[in-house]
């Protein structure tokens, strides 16, 4: 599998599947949840309240992934995953991992070759950029997938290079 990284918005990547960062409720947020709602039309809301009134009654648990349409971006779905919160007192890394593997699984079972992922958790929830890029990338490098690109979506050029670091400290 490829892994790419780039400076950018994650609305505007031209991929299969993009991931949303969303919170558990499905029905919006800020951050990357507020821009792919605003860009991606109302679909995919109307999506997401169909999931809460059917397999999620209670909310996306964080680590785990659930797909739907992309609306109008220029990606055929949104995978909607839910980070975990920044804790100083618990480690909660396995559910970061968690959301990129879940997310990854959700692709490949829809038939997605190629995914872009924002950084997950860093926004809001606040969890350390160089802590949650090596997570991302070695949990995506680890994952058995038949999805053949993965790109990281940094949204500004700190966060990029942090990414560009820990993945030229991996090897
Ligand atoms: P979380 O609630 O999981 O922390 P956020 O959406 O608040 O999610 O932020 C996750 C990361 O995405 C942050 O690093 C933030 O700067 C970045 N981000 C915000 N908007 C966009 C966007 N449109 N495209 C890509 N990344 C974005």
């Amino acid at each position: 599998m490829k892994i790419e990284l780039v400076e950018g918005d994650i609305t505007e990547q031209r991929v299969d599947a993009v991931v949303n960062a969303a919170n558990s409720s499905l029905l919006g947020g800020g951050g990357v949840d507020g821009a792919i709602h605003r860009k991606g039309g109302p679909e995919i809301l109307a999506e997401c309240r169909a999931l809460r009134a059917s397999r999620y009654g209670g909310g996306l648990p964080a680590g785990q992934a659930v797909a739907t349409t992309a609306g109008r971006l220029p990606a055929r779905w949104v995978i909607h995953t839910v980070g975990p919160v920044f804790s100083r007192s618990e480690d909660r890394s396995h559910l970061l991992a968690s959301c990129y593997r879940e997310s990854l699984a959700v692709a490949g079972s829809l038939g997605a070759a190629t995914v872009a992922f924002p950084a997950i958790s860093t926004g809001v929830y606040r969890w350390p950029m160089a802590d949650a890029a090596r997570i991302a990338l070695t949990t995506v490098r680890q994952a058995g997938t038949a999805v053949e690109e993965v790109r990281f979506v940094l949204f500004n050029s700190a966060a990029y290079a942090v990414f560009e670091d820990a993945l030229r400290d991996m090897g």
